[in-house]
C-alpha cells in the first residue's frame, strides 16, 4: 500500500498539478493507490424493531424533492419570511421541499402486513424501491398477507401495482377505508381532488388489480382492522385518511400517513394549513389530534414523510411539538 501511494506521489510530482487531478479522477486509479473504489449508490434499506411481540421494520421507497415556487402552495398560510428560519432549522439547503418516502412492515406472528407501499418511478422518478427494500430485509411479495392503506395517494399505493394489471402483493388483501375507497373511484369525487386527474390515475391503477381482494372498512376509532392493529382516524388530508396503532405487549407505536410532511416546519407550526389537503381545516385538526395525543402518550410513532429510519417520538415544544428520532442504535 505504501509502495503504491509513493509511486501516485511520484507520477502526480512528474504531472504537475493538473496531472494529478486527472489522475485522481481516472477510474481505477484509487486501486493503483491502495484505495478501494467508492461504492456508488447504497443498496434497498430496511431497519427493524421491536414492538411487544410485533417486528415493525421500514423499508425506504425513496425521497421527493419540491421546488421552492411549491412552497408557498404547499403552505398557503405562511409567508417566505415565517418559512426561511424553519428551513434553516431543518438544515434544508437544497431549494424546495424535501421528503422521504418509507413504509412499515408489520410481522405480527400472525399476519405479514404492510402499512403503505410506496411509489412508483412512473409518477416520482426518486420513489419505487419497497420492493427491494422488502426482499432485502428478507420477505418476499408473495408472504405479504395484507395492505393497508392510510391513504390512496400515489406514494403510498402504487407500490401495490405499477401497471394496473399485476398485482405486486399477490397474496394480499387491500384494506383502506370506505370513504377513501369511494373518494378515489366515484367520479362524482373527481371535482374534490385538488391535485386533478393524475393522482386519479395513479390511485385508480394501484387498486385496479385487486378485485374481490379489496375490504373496505369503517372508519372508526379503535377499528381492529388485523389482530392488535387499530384505527386512528385522520380525515382532512383525504376523506378517509387514518393513522394505524399496533399494540402487543403494552407497548405500542402510531403509525401515521401524511400527518405530517415537513417534521420540522409542520410541528413547529401544526396549524398551517396544507394546500394539497382535500379539506385543510380538517386536517389542521387531525394533526393537532394526533399530535397531541403522542405527547401525552408518548409512545413511539412512524410516518411514511418521517425521516429514515422512520421512528421516534412527538414531544411539546411552546406553541408547537417537536420530533424526536429513536436512536437507531437500539435494537
Ligand atoms: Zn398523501
Amino acid at each position: 500500500m505504501e509502495e503504491s501511494t509513493l509511486s501516485f506521489a511520484r507520477r502526480a510530482a512528474l504531472l504537475g498539478a493538473a496531472g494529478a487531478a486527472t489522475l485522481a479522477a481516472l477510474p481505477g486509479t484509487a486501486a493503483a493507490n491502495g484505495v478501494p473504489p467508492q461504492r456508488g449508490p447504497m443498496p434497498p434499506r430496511f431497519h427493524r424493531i421491536k414492538v411487544g411481540d410485533v417486528e415493525v421494520t421500514t423499508l425506504l421507497d425513496g425521497g421527493m424533492q419540491g421546488t421552492n415556487a411549491g412552497i408557498q402552495n404547499f403552505f398557503p398560510d405562511s409567508t417566505p419570511a415565517e418559512i426561511a428560519p424553519l428551513r434553516e432549522r431543518a438544515f434544508a439547503i437544497e431549494p424546495g421541499l424535501h421528503q422521504p418516502v418509507g413504509a412499515y412492515l408489520l410481522n405480527t406472528g400472525r399476519n405479514l402486513a404492510l402499512i403503505d407501499c410506496g411509489g412508483h418511478a412512473s409518477f416520482i422518478p426518486t420513489t419505487g424501491q419497497t420492493l427491494d427494500a422488502l426482499r432485502a430485509s428478507g420477505y418476499a411479495p408473495e408472504q405479504v398477507d395484507t395492505v393497508l392503506l392510510t391513504h390512496i395517494h400515489p406514494e403510498h399505493a402504487l407500490g401495490l401495482s405499477y401497471d394496473g394489471t399485476t398485482r405486486n402483493f399477490p397474496n394480499a388483501e387491500v384494506v383502506v377505508t370506505q370513504i377513501d375507497h369511494q373518494f378515489w373511484t366515484d367520479p362524482a369525487m373527481e371535482s374534490r381532488v385538488p391535485q386533478g386527474q393524475r393522482f386519479i390515475e395513479a390511485a385508480r391503477r394501484a387498486i385496479r388489480p385487486y378485485p374481490g381482494r379489496i375490504r373496505t372498512v369503517e372508519m372508526r376509532q379503535g377499528l381492529e382492522v388485523i389482530p392488535g392493529v387499530f384505527l386512528e382516524p385522520a380525515p382532512g388530508h383525504t376523506p378517509g385518511h387514518v393513522s394505524f396503532r399496533v399494540t402487543s405487549q403494552n407497548q405500542s407505536i402510531l403509525i401515521w400517513g401524511d400527518i405530517a410532511h415537513q417534521m420540522v416546519i409542520q410541528l413547529a407550526r401544526p396549524r398551517w394549513r396544507v394546500g394539497v389537503d382535500v379539506d385543510p381545516a380538517m386536517g389542521v385538526e387531525s394533526r393537532v389530534r394526533t399530535l397531541t395525543m403522542l405527547a401525552e402518550e408518548r409512545i413511539l410513532m412512524g410516518g411514511v414523510h418521517v425521516p429514515w429510519p422512520g421512528f421516534g417520538r412527538i414531544i411539546r415544544d411552546g406553541e408547537g411539538f417537536l420530533y424526536v428520532p429513536r436512536p437507531a442504535q437500539f435494537a
